[in-house]
């Protein structure tokens, strides 16, 4: 026996998989709901899912080839990190929202060169 699963997503995706049996289709749509379905943004007032606000999903890889996969407020533009399990690489929200990742704030030197100008020597 298999299970085909349709899950919708905030937004209008679809994920489409299929699996051996009911357990394994109920064990699916929690992971689903966990990684792809936040009930709200956790700094603004956005509610997903009511048309309003939306989650988007958002994916990098580094040059040194490490994934990043976050979730990201359409209203407000911040973002919750999902980790990713040591053991079998299954991804978890961290629960912390944070402000967008800028690169241009880390091309900075973090400690500018002192001001020595007014030293007598
Ligand atoms: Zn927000």
């Amino acid at each position: 026996m298999s299970v085909k699963l349709t899950y919708l997503l905030d937004g209008g995706h679809t994920i489409a998989v299929e699996v051996p049996d009911v357990k394994a289709c109920f064990a699916a749509v929690s992971h689903c709901q966990e990684v792809f379905s936040p009930d709200a943004c956790g700094h603004c007032d956005a509610k997903f899912g009511t048309g309003k606000a939306t989650v988007r999903y958002k994916h990098r890889t580094t040059k040194e080839n490490h994934k990043f996969y976050e979730l990201v407020c359409s209203k407000c533009g911040w973002e919750m990190g999902l980790g990713q399990k040591k053991e079998g690489g299954a991804l978890f929200p961290r629960g912390e929202w944070k402000e967008p990742y800028h690169h241009d704030k880390f091309d900075k030197p973090p400690n500018p060169e002192p001001d020595d100008s007014d030293l007598p020597f």
